[in-house]
């Protein structure tokens, strides 16, 4: 076939099909107009998940009646003069597509008045073409219709997910953008039922509670980094973490990226804090100089480029590590624990504590004041613990230390954990140790765990696993961690590879600290088991090395502090009345 140019109208689905691809696309991009144009308040209207309308109306500066042609004309901006621009941009639109593209694939209608202007003016667009501008009394600002989206795309409505799931799009973009830009009053309403409302007040966590609810709100911690690379904006402390980490938001310069690489420095700023395979949640706001990010990457404008990622890495994890080490101490009993009488039911949890979880038990927390925000804990050096004399064990299962400021109760499981994840981590260049099985054991494995433990061979074999294939979906054990010697290898091997599925793509360090985590949970000592004082002291010290004693690998805590000052409050030496 002869080389042709595309006919026009094709030209401009292809485009369109950049940027719109579904009714969220079309609600960013008319959101991101509308925050151009300055407005302080934003209605957006959606009805059938955004299939039959998107509306938003704002109250920004407004189009001029003779530029309404203009506007809807592909490659028209006001945003943009010079391809130097370019590397300057203040703005969240710069390619003058979004208006084009979305009236391409809709009946759209723009009603817009200027400041200046006395009255306002209205472009009706069909499939791309435009109407006349009428003259029409309105408001200052512009309100954007759009009416049956993709009417004439049929293959791309094909595409389209479950109401339900375009729904949630929708509310989880806006609800972003209503983080990002506290001062601005947006409310969305789908199906006339009003889903989320701001007041352009300022206040992000009051947004969060929208989001996520008042409990999980109150216990995200707040950070700021003021440096030449500004980091703001709010994380889960390290007790609440989810499955996935679709709850990690990053803006850049006011606009939502997608950035694996600053989610990796995210993780990593988390370090062995958390649970194996959890992920923390994050609305991180990161300002800097436009010259530094090349926003003009991706058509959709999802993607950046960093003039200097390690800077902006870097910021990013010391702004979340110090957030982490000043709000997560050791879990410090406080008095209302001990005086609780339920005492023996609570679960002594860190993010208990840090939720503010008890106000609301008021009959317990008489003398607890409430804490809207987790305060600092100050008084223990950020890093470890100090040193510890072992005073004994009690229950078969808790050590019973005592430190420069109180007393310690350690989990000698969790702690146990602990150390052998941190001596396994350290282990990249070495092999671990293996224990040969005298007879090689034969497993079957369901397909998919096939699959998975063909992918983590190398891993598995690293840390003291021998596996070989043995026909399909079986597989012949030789070996196993030293570590483990004594356990059943086959249940070994599964508890390793289990779940694995649940994640769509862990980072590959992940997957690694994953697999010794499971490693570590089977061969740490469990509750129960009485160790000799040569085997406390040996754990005490071990634990005191660790990088991250005060956690076990999956996040939850080695030990609780009872301090000097606590000790006193109770027996009525000082403090208290
Ligand atoms: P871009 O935002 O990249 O410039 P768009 O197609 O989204 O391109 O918009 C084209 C132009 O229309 C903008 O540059 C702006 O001048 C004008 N415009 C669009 N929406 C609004 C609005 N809500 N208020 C004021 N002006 C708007
Ligand atoms: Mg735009």
């Amino acid at each position: 076939m002869a080389i042709r140019i595309l006919a026009e109208d094709v030209a401009s689905q292809i485009a369109a099909g950049e940027v719109v691809e579904r009714p969220a696309s079309v609600v960013k991009e008319l959101l991101e107009n509308a925050l151009d144009a300055g407005a302080s308040a934003i209605t957006i209207l959606v009805e059938q998940a955004g299939r039959r309308l998107i509306e938003i109306a704002d109250n920004g500066m407004g189009i001029a009646a003779a530029d309404l042609p203009l506007a809807i004309t592909r490659h028209a901006t006001s945003k943009l003069q010079s391809a130097e621009d370019l590397f300057h941009i203040r703005s969240l639109g710069f390619r003058g597509e979004a208006l084009a593209s979305i009236g391409s694939v809709s009946r759209m209608s723009v009603i817009s008045r200027e400041q200046s202007a006395d009255l306002g003016a209205r472009l009706l667009v069909e499939g791309g073409a435009g109407g006349q501008v009428t003259a029409i009394g309105v408001p200052i600002g512009t309100v954007i219709r759009v009416e049956e989206l993709f009417y004439n795309v049929p293959a791309r409505l094909k595409f389209l997910k479950s109401d339900m799931t375009e729904r949630a799009q929708i509310n989880t973009l806006v609800t972003r953008y209503a983080l990002a830009y506290p001062h601005v009053r947006i409310e969305l309403r789908q199906d006339g039922k009003t889903v989320l409302r701001t007041n352009g007040n300022g206040d992000r966590r009051e947004i969060l509670a929208q989001l996520y609810g008042v409990d999980v709100a109150r216990q995200m911690l707040e950070l700021t980094l003021e440096e030449e690379i500004q980091v703001s904006g709010f994380i889960s402390p390290v007790a609440l973490t989810r499955s996935n980490r679709r709850e990690i938001t990053f803006f850049v310069n006011g606009r939502p990226v997608q950035d694996t690489a600053l989610i990796s420095a995210l993780m990593q700023a988390y370090h062995t804090l958390l649970m194996v395979g959890r992920f923390p949640m994050a609305v991180l706001f990161i300002q800097m100089e436009p010259e530094e990010v090349d926003v003009n990457v991706h058509p959709a404008k999802a993607e950046v480029r960093f003039r200097s990622p390690d800077k902006v890495f870097s910021a990013v994890q010391r702004a979340v590590r110090r957030a982490l080490l000043a709000y997560s101490p050791v879990p410090n009993v406080a008095t209302p624990y001990w005086n609780a009488p339920s005492f023996q039911q609570r679960r002594i949890d860190p993010a208990w504590e840090m939720a503010g979880e008890l106000n609301k038990t008021p009959s317990t927390v008489a003398t607890l004041e409430s804490t809207p925000q987790p305060e600092p804990q100050p008084g223990l050096p950020s890093g470890g613990v100090p040193l510890l004399r072992l005073v004994g064990q009690v229950g078969a299962a808790y050590l019973v230390a005592e430190g420069p400021d109180g007393l310690y109760l350690i989990d000698q499981h969790a702690a146990h954990e602990r150390v052998l994840f941190e001596k396994l981590m350290r282990q990249h260049d070495t092999k671990v140790p293996s224990q040969q099985l005298l007879e090689p054991v034969l497993i079957v494995l369901p397909p998919q765990s096939a699959l998975l433990l063909e992918k983590q061979m190398d891993v598995l074999i690293h840390f003291g696993f021998d596996i070989e294939p043995f026909g399909p979906n079986s597989y012949r054990v030789r070996a196993i961690p030293a570590l483990l010697s004594g356990s059943d290898p086959a249940a070994a091997v599964r508890v390793v590879i289990e779940d694995f599925e649940e994640d769509e793509a862990p980072l590959s360090n992940e997957i690694e600290a994953r697999i010794i985590a499971r490693v570590c949970k089977r061969a740490a000592v469990k509750a129960g088991k009485t160790l000799t004082q040569e085997e406390q002291q040996a754990l005490l010290r071990d634990l005191e090395n660790c990088q991250s004693p005060r956690t076990c690998p999956h996040g939850r805590p080695t030990m609780i502090h009872l301090s000097v000052d606590l000790l006193e409050r109770q027996f009525g030496r000082r403090g208290s009345r």
